[in-house]
């Protein structure tokens, strides 16, 4: 039984309901490309389930939140040469705009750090 909500937009993704460009796929999580990519790769990785963020999914199913790495992880071995950074903004001040939890894995590129 998989948790959903009808008006988050990455559980429509999740059903097939809204487009994307998926990457990779676990039994419980999925892989697409950013619609406005900051990297050479850019995808999110997202939990099939619907939890708000990272600190929520940790605390509610922290084996899905692992699922979540190694899929990170696989797409940036397929997709680059195995190094990433992969970032939970948590809240809006940090940059969240859809709460449904995703990691962004960035990669492909030699990456500055300049986050604020
Ligand atoms: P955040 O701002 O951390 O919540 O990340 C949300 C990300 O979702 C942003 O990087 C958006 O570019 C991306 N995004 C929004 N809508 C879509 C979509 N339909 N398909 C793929 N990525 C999307």
């Amino acid at each position: 039984m998989t948790s959903t909500e009808t008006d988050c937009l990455f559980c429509r993704i999740v059903a097939g309901e809204v487009p994307a460009d998926v990457v990779a796929t676990s039994e419980r999580s999925i892989a697409f490309r950013d619609i406005d990519p900051q990297a050479p790769v850019h995808v999110l990785v997202v939990p099939r389930d619907h939890h708000g963020d990272i600190a929520q999914l940790a605390a509610a199913d922290p084996e899905l939140l692992s699922d979540v790495v190694a899929l990170a992880d696989e797409v940036a071995g397929d997709l680059a040469d195995g190094q990433f950074r992969l970032i939970f903004n948590s809240g809006p001040r940090a940059g969240q705009s859809v709460f449904h939890v995703h990691g962004h894995v960035v990669a492909g590129a030699e990456l500055g750090w300049s986050p604020a």
